[in-house]
């Protein structure tokens, strides 16, 4: 990885080097999710159904670099492509930052701790199926709760009491 500008992920996200662009993604893995778009309403929903280049006990994609061969409508997100679609969750840091808007403290950049994504209940570690076993989408259809930070904070402040 190349060198990162200090607190980068404050800058204006049109600016930020790829290498800085690419540290800024919590790893929560939502993106890797199915959705199902309403042909009638052209609602989104969210469903617990991952890619199934997604590995569902880290949330991390098991073959990033080659991704595009495997799965050939992977979209690697840009400052257009985020601006422009609306099925990023409230919390992605693309998101957050598009809309000038802080990273949240459990943020790994921010709180320094990577597995902080998951205590906020906003990773998809252990919560979701991937493709290869979900059958119909339709039976998958999920409503993913917003972090809480306080239950970041709540749970930090047990750990430190442990
Ligand atoms: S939703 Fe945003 S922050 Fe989460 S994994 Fe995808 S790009 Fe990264």
């Amino acid at each position: 990885m190349g060198e990162l500008r200090d607190r980068f992920w404050e800058l204006p996200l049109g600016t930020l080097t790829r290498p800085e662009w690419e540290a800024l993604c919590d790893g929560c893995g939502r993106c890797c999710l199915h959705k199902i778009e309403d042909a009638d309403t052209g609602e989104i929903h969210d469903t617990n159904v991952a890619c199934k280049l997604l590995d569902t006990g880290t949330a991390q994609c098991s073959d990033y670099r080659n991704r595009k061969a495997f799965v050939p409508d992977c979209l690697r997100l840009t400052l257009r492509i985020v601006e422009q679609v609306s099925w990023l969750p409230s919390t992605c840091a693309y998101r957050l930052r598009a809309d000038r808007r802080p990273l949240p403290d459990w943020h790994y950049l921010v709180s320094g701790d990577r597995d902080a994504v998951r205590r906020a209940g906003v990773s998809v570690v252990g919560r979701v199926v991937s493709e290869t076993d979900a059958g119909p989408l339709e039976h998958h259809i999920v409503d993913w709760p917003s972090a809480r930070r306080s239950r970041y904070a709540q749970a930090a402040e047990e750990e430190e009491g442990a």
